[in-house]
């Protein structure tokens, strides 16, 4: 895959394709925008082509040529000249009591031994070298303060660039000593016809396209679960139109062990991250769901059935609609944001859930 396939970031690909043309790169970028927008492809491409020994213009686009060793060795993710960095490397680092670890921030010694130590060394393979940062909001400041430097005069040729979900968690240091090139959702049609581009039928591609807000790469994600992610979303919302007080535990439960199924399932097809994170990541997801559904209810009679999340279940917000009054819709979204951050500060998922969900069920029973 080369710069001129990223099909969906117009405006980032411009930046950098006039950036690498007028030969002014450069050296410390962040890419800020929200998760699973093509942030991470952007980068290899961006570091394929910084990379690449023969860069080719082809329509007035410089890409990489594809076909040099530099290119080859890119493709086939054996390139030492790319760096990817992320907080699990921090199990790979040389302090022993490391090894175990699962980092929620991105620790000071993953910095320190795979970026400022790395970026002083020379190329093997390249002119260049490139260093890439997942999840750099979680930078923290220890770790943001060593890399400025870094940042600032980085060695001839050592290209940097930052991953950002949430600008304003860096120090405004940090920021200062990087071009910002800004990644925005990504529109409805192009995910549509990207997932049905392989295979996804046009229906599940739509809810997806609007759960994930725009985030393309989650989007494809959902699609590859085993059990099916839609199928789980279709039966999430019976339940949550037939909800009584008598289900609550065994829907909690329900949630519970789908989520778990979900997180087996992420783990699978993204191995290197932590589990613990994806686990957190999944229950968001059921939190997400319920959302959707509260906030389409509050809609319902006032738009189309057609321009909501879940359009394809019509009937089942309906009744959501009939059984919670916007008001308490509200109040029910405040109480799915609660349970979120319950789910980040790692409280036990299955009493957040039943908590969740009396909530739902007493208000259902008081209307009746
Ligand atoms: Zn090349």
């Amino acid at each position: 895959m080369n710069l001129s396939d990223i099909f969906c970031q117009d405006r980032a690909v411009d930046t950098l394709q006039r950036a690498f043309t007028a030969q002014r790169i450069p050296h410390a970028h962040i890419f800020s925008g929200p998760q699973g927008v093509g942030k991470f492809t952007t980068a290899r491409c961006w570091g394929k082509l910084l990379l690449c020994k023969s860069p080719i213009k082809k329509n007035n686009f410089a890409d990489s040529c594809g076909k040099c060793d530099s290119c080859r060795s890119f493709e086939s993710d054996s390139h030492p000249d790319f760096h990817h960095i992320y907080k699990e490397l921090i199990r790979y680092t040389k302090d022993s009591q490391n090894k175990n670890k699962t980092p929620v921030e991105l620790p000071i010694d993953v910095i320190r031994e795979f970026v400022i130590e790395k970026v002083q060394i020379k190329p093997i393979f390249s002119a260049a070298k490139v260093f890439v940062v997942s999840e750099a909001e979680k930078l923290n400041k220890e770790s943001q303060n060593a890399l400025l430097k870094t940042l600032e005069e980085p060695p001839d040729k050592s290209f940097i660039v930052l991953l950002c979900t949430k600008l304003d968690n860096l120090l405004p240091t940090t920021r200062s000593r990087c071009q910002i090139v800004g990644f925005g959702p990504v529109s409805e049609e192009k995910i549509i016809a990207h997932l049905s581009a392989a295979g996804i039928n046009k229906q599940e591609a739509k809810f997806l396209a609007r759960l994930t807000a725009g985030s393309i790469g989650q989007a494809e994600l959902f699609t590859k679960f085993e059990p099916s992610f839609y199928g789980i979303k279709k039966q999430l919302l019976e339940r949550l139109s037939g909800s009584r007080l008598s289900d609550t535990v065994d829907f909690a439960q329900w949630i519970s062990s789908t989520a778990a199924q979900l997180t087996d399932s992420w783990c699978e097809l993204t191995p290197g991250i932590s589990k613990s994170d994806i686990s957190r990541q999944a229950k968001k997801i059921f939190v997400q769901m319920f959302i959707s559904a509260l906030n389409d209810a509050m809609k319902q009679g006032i738009v189309e059935p057609a321009e909501m999340v879940n359009f394809d279940q019509p009937q089942q917000i309906k009744i959501i609609a009939q059984k919670y009054e916007p008001e308490k819709c509200a109040e029910l979204i405040e109480d799915c944001f609660k349970t979120s951050r319950f789910i980040d500060a790692s409280v036990n998922e299955k009493l957040i859930f039943e908590h969740l969900l009396l909530n739902f069920t007493d208000s259902a029973i008081i209307k009746i």
